[in-house]
Parts: structure tokens; C-alpha cells; sequence
């Protein structure tokens, strides 16, 4: 018998709808068919509960992307242009809906945090959406998703302090974007050195603006940084950092590209760190956040290890005490 935690995966199948041009784009739909496979045929799939992803209202993403952009976003996609902004953005008719419920399933995560029953919540959704800024699509990105829950979070249920750790083998500058002049909400990013890799932001100098100076700790590491250099930045810079700054509630940008077998980046992590890491988020949300945290998936492109360490993660979670 196991004793796993409870686990909450929240996605919809309209997700698998966003169609990027074929199987030929990295971010494409049989990302989340093999996680939810995984899953199901998996030591976890008893201590699972899916929940379908609601579907986000423009208010809720109004807070960070603009009125117009999200027209233009809605409109490409509605006329059956095949991209927006740069080819990378690959999108079809049904895109728009899909971006909608990627960012409504972290606010249906929310909900339920805030709810009885539900500590431990992954928003098992794409397209993803830590580099989309406020009035463009960058990266498979259209609206950003972390940054619409923090600030729902805040809006909805009053919790002030938010930190957001994102470990996506990218730098995640839309919500440093979103997010660098306000002290209250804390991010930060463990990722591949910007001078190698996309999208060049994320220096160590990037530290917040104004009254946010001090709230956004970015930590690079060089090309073929193993679990040994990912577990000491943890140590030395995030947990120290997260103890002085005392959040209410995590957000986890749970991107899985730094596995040494996906290709999109130059980082070298193993399926074995990913359970690690699981274990670690579950203790920053036991020490701060009353155990509770949303984890929303970003990047993650080579399909078999991207399935196995979202698996992983989620043990590690599971088997936190
Ligand atoms: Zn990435």
C-alpha cells in the first residue's frame, strides 16, 4: 500500500485542440496525450483526481495583456492565420478557446487551493505561458498564465505575498515582466544562461525595478548544468531567499526542457531530479504556504522524458512528509 498525497491535475481536451502545425512543432498536443497516459497507467493514478480546467474570463487576463492585443490574439486565430508575431507561435482556429482554459485551468486550481480537499494542484495545460508578454506572443506563448493566477490570487482571495519559482530550462521574461516593480510578488527563475539561450533575458543583474528591487532573483547556469548545480542553487539562493521573503502562496512554472535529453536547451538534468524538486516545492509550500501549491506546466519537448518527469515530480510531491 501506498500513502501518496492526493494529487489534483487539471486540464480540458479542448488543450489538445491548439493545433501548432503538426506534429513537427515541438509544442504540440501528444505533450499532454503521453503525461496523461503516463499518469494513468502509473504508480500515481489512484491518488489522482482530473478536473476539468474552467475557462478564463478577459477581466482575469485584462490584468496583464492588453485590450487590444487580446482582439488581435482572438482575431488571428479566428481567421485562420497560421501564426502571431513570429512563426514560432504557431496557432489555428481552435487556439483561442485553448488559451482560454490553459489560463482558466490555473484559476480553477486556485479555486480549489482555496477550497477544501486540494493541496497539491498541476495544471497539466498548453499552450504554455511564462514568455508572453503583455501585448505579444513569444515562444509557443500567447497569454501567461502564471501571471494571470498570481494576480488572481491576489484579487480573489486577498493573498498578498505570492512567489512564483520558475525552473523551465528558460527564462521566463514575461512574468519578470509582469512582475518587476512589484515587491509583493517574488520571481524567481533557475534557467540556462541567457547569452545561450532563448530568449536572452534573465541576468543575474536583473534584480526588479523600483519598489520591486530585491523581488525577482534570476539564477543562470552555465550549458550542461547537472542536478548537483540545480540542487545548490536551491540551497544557497532560493530557499534562503524565500525564508526572508515569506510567501503566502507558490506558484511553480513547472517546465521540463532542462532534461538532458530534450533538445531545446543545453542543460543536463535527469529524470531523477524532477522527483527531487517535487520533494522541495512540497516542503517550501509545507513551510510557507500551508502545504498548498499550483504547479502549471510550461516548456517540456522531448515526449518520453517529458511524461517521465512530470511523473516524477509529481512522486515527489506525493511522497512528500
Ligand atoms: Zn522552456
Amino acid at each position: 500500500m501506498t500513502d501518496y498525497r492526493p494529487q489534483t491535475i487539471i486540464s480540458h481536451p479542448h488543450c489538445l485542440a491548439h493545433d501548432t502545425g503538426g506534429g513537427e512543432h515541438p509544442e504540440n498536443p501528444e505533450r499532454l496525450r503521453l503525461i496523461h497516459q503516463r499518469l494513468r497507467d502509473g504508480p500515481l493514478a489512484s491518488s489522482i483526481s482530473e478536473i476539468a480546467a474552467g475557462k478564463a474570463a478577459r477581466e482575469d487576463i485584462l490584468v496583464y495583456h492588453t485590450e487590444p492585443y487580446l482582439f488581435r490574439l482572438e482575431e488571428t486565430a479566428l481567421k485562420g492565420q497560421t501564426y502571431i508575431d513570429h512563426r514560432d507561435n504557431q496557432i489555428c482556429f481552435e487556439s483561442y478557446e485553448a488559451i482560454l482554459l490553459a489560463a482558466g485551468g490555473c484559476l480553477t486550481g486556485i479555486d480549489l487551493l482555496e477550497g477544501q480537499g486540494h493541496d497539491q494542484v498541476f495544471c497539466s495545460i498548453r499552450p504554455p505561458g511564462h514568455h508572453a508578454e503583455k501585448a505579444m506572443a513569444l515562444g509557443f506563448c500567447f497569454v501567461n498564465n502564471a501571471v494571470v493566477a498570481g494576480r488572481y490570487w491576489q484579487r480573489r482571495y486577498g493573498r498578498g505575498k505570492i512567489a512564483i519559482i520558475d525552473w523551465d530550462a528558460h527564462h521566463g521574461n514575461g512574468i519578470q515582466d509582469a512582475f518587476e516593480d512589484d515587491p509583493n510578488v517574488f520571481y524567481i527563475s533557475i534557467h540556462e544562461h541567457p547569452t545561450f539561450s532563448f530568449p536572452g533575458t534573465g541576468y543575474a543583474e536583473e534584480k526588479g525595478l523600483g519598489p520591486g528591487v530585491g523581488a525577482t532573483l534570476n539564477i543562470p547556469l552555465p550549458p550542461g548544468a547537472d542536478d548537483a548545480m540545480f540542487l545548490r542553487a536551491m540551497s544557497r539562493f532560493v530557499e534562503p531567499a524565500l525564508e526572508s521573503f515569506q510567501p503566502e502562496r507558490l506558484i511553480v512554472s513547472a517546465g521540463f526542457d532542462g532534461h538532458m535529453l530534450d533538445d531545446m536547451s543545453g542543460l543536463s538534468y535527469s529524470t531523477d531530479l524532477y522527483e527531487e524538486i517535487g520533494k522541495r516545492m512540497a516542503g517550501l509550500a509545507a513551510r510557507y504556504c500551508q502545504g498548498k501549491i499550483l504547479s502549471i506546466l510550461e516548456g517540456g519537448y522531448h515526449l518520453e522524458a517529458l511524461a517521465a518527469s512530470v511523473e516524477r515530480y509529481l512522486l515527489g510531491l506525493a511522497k512528500y512528509k
